[in-house]
């Protein structure tokens, strides 16, 4: 996915809340990607702010929040919240763990305008 697939996903989903809420306008956008995507958050807000022009979002700002990368110790079978990285096992130390999350892509508010 790359940040205008990302935008363009994010525009249709506000375009179905402000439809639903019979909103002329929404004041903030709030979305949440998983820590092993790597998008460029800056390009990604330059892109949003092009392809909401003229739209119900247009000047809305759009939140990004970072999700952790969820991780599986390969030894003990411990799970817990890590990064991209391979970091050991917070349980048990053991140095490889995999990453079971941190793909994610979600919007998780809509703050719409009601005037
Ligand atoms: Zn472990």
């Amino acid at each position: 996915m790359t940040e205008r697939e990302l935008a363009n996903h994010v525009l249709e989903a506000i375009d179905r809340v402000a439809y639903r809420n019979a909103a002329h306008h929404v004041s903030r956008v709030r979305i949440a990607v998983g820590g092993r995507r790597h998008f460029d958050f800056e390009l990604l807000d330059h892109t949003f702010a092009d392809a909401a022009r003229g739209t119900v979002a247009d000047g809305a700002p759009l939140m990004v929040k970072l999700l952790p990368v969820g991780r599986h110790c390969l030894r003990c079978g411990a799970t817990f919240d890590g990064s991209a990285r391979d970091l050991g096992c917070s349980a048990c130390g053991h140095p490889h763990t995999e990453a079971v999350s941190g793909e994610e892509v979600k919007v998780l508010d809509i703050e719409v305008d009601e005037s």
